[in-house]
C-alpha cells in the first residue's frame, strides 16, 4: 500500500510555481490574489491564512479583505466590483461559506471570469465541460488529478466512483475524470444512490467528497483500489491543544490495508488544493499579459 503524500507532491508543484512567478517578475508583472472573507468562521480563517502565507512564500502579492459578519450583499458586490477593476489583482476568491444573508451564486457571477481562480463562474464551468483549456478548473478536483498523475496511477479505462455532486468538488471531479486526458469511466454517487457500498466496490479509483467523518468503511472498497479522500471534517478532541482533530470521509485505519494507494487526512488533498490555487493565479496573471499557459 502506498500513502499518497499530498504535502510532498504539493511542495514540488509549488517549487514550479515559484519559478513561474520569478519569470513573470522578470517581465515586470507580480501575480496578485485577493482573498475576501466575510464573518468569523474559524475553519475559513485557517484556510485563508494558509492561502495568504503560501502567496508570500512564492512571491505572489496577496490582499486579504476581512469583512464583518453583517456585511450586506450590496457591500460585498461593491468589493468584488472594485477588485474586478484593479489591475494589480489577477485572481479573486470569496471564501466559502459566507453568512446566510449573502447570495453566493450572485457573487460568483459578478467575479470577472478571467479572475475567477476558483473556477466557479458559469463561463469557467462551461469551459470545463467543453474541455477548453483557457478556463480555470476548480482547485480541489484539479489537485486530485495532479495527485493521480504524479503517483503514476493508470486512469485510462479505470472505473472511477465519485461520492458527492457539489459544484466545488463532485461535479468538476467527474468531468475531469471523464475528460480526454484522463479517460476514466465515471460513476457519480450521492445521498440518493442505492446500495452505495456495492457501487463503490466497483471502483478502481474511489473519490469520496461527502463531508461525513469516516463514512467510507472497508466494505466500500475493492481490494487494490486507489482511494482519494477529499473530506475534511473536524472532530472534537480534548487531548489536542486546538480542541479538535481533522479526519477524512474515509475510515483510514480499516480502509488503508485494502488499498493500492490512499491519501491521508490531513496531508493529502488539502495541500494540493492550495498549490492548484497558486497555479491558477499565475495562469490568470499570464493571461492578463496576453500569454497562453506555459508561455
Ligand atoms: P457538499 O456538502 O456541498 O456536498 C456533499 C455531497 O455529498 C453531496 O452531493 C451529497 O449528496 C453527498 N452526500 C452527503 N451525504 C451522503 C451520503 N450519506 N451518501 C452519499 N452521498 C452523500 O460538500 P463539498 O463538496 O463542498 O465538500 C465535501 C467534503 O470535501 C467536505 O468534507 C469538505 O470539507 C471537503 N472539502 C475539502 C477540500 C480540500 O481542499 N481537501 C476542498 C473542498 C471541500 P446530495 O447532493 O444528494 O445531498
Amino acid at each position: 500500500m502506498t500513502i499518497l503524500n499530498g504535502k510532498e507532491i504539493a511542495t514540488d508543484a509549488l517549487a514550479e510555481c515559484r519559478e513561474q512567478v520569478q519569470a513573470l517578475e522578470a517581465q515586470g508583472v507580480t501575480p496578485g490574489l485577493a482573498v475576501v472573507i466575510v464573518g468569523k468562521d474559524p475553519a475559513s480563517h485557517v484556510y485563508v491564512g494558509s492561502k495568504v502565507k503560501t502567496c508570500a512564500d512564492l512571491g505572489i502579492y496577496s490582499r486579504r479583505i476581512e469583512l464583518p459578519e453583517e456585511t450586506s450583499q450590496r457591500e460585498l458586490l461593491e468589493v468584488v466590483a472594485g477588485l474586478n477593476a484593479d489591475p494589480s489583482i489577477h485572481g479573486i476568491l470569496v471564501q466559502s461559506p459566507p453568512p446566510p444573508q449573502i447570495d453566493e451564486e450572485e457573487i460568483i457571477r459578478l467575479i470577472d471570469p478571467d479572475k475567477d481562480v476558483d473556477g466557479f463562474h458559469p463561463v469557467n464551468v462551461g469551459k470545463l465541460v467543453m474541455e477548453d483549456d483557457s478556463g480555470f478548473v476548480p482547485c480541489t478536483p484539479q489537485g486530485c488529478i495532479h495527485l493521480l498523475e504524479r503517483a503514476g496511477i493508470e486512469t485510462a479505462g479505470a472505473n472511477a466512483v465519485v461520492i458527492g455532486r457539489s459544484m466545488i468538488v463532485g461535479k468538476p471531479m467527474a468531468l475531469l475524470l471523464m475528460g480526454r486526458g484522463i479517460n476514466a469511466t465515471v460513476t457519480v454517487a450521492h445521498s440518493r444512490t442505492r446500495e452505495l457500498a456495492r457501487v463503490c466496490r466497483e471502483a478502481d479509483i474511489l473519490i469520496p467528497a461527502i463531508g461525513r467523518p469516516e463514512f467510507v468503511t472497508a466494505d466500500f472498497v475493492k481490494e487494490g483500489a486507489v482511494v482519494i479522500d477529499v473530506g475534511i471534517n473536524r472532530l472534537e478532541d480534548s487531548s489536542r491543544k486546538s480542541g479538535y482533530k481533522l479526519v477524512g470521509d474515509v475510515a483510514y485505519e480499516e480502509v488503508a490495508p485494502k488499498c493500492r494507494a490512499i491519501t491521508p487526512v490531513p496531508g493529502g488533498v488539502g495541500p494540493m488544493t492550495i498549490a492548484m490555487l497558486m497555479g491558477n493565479t499565475i495562469k490568470a496573471a499570464r493571461s492578463s499579459m496576453g500569454q497562453p499557459e506555459g508561455g
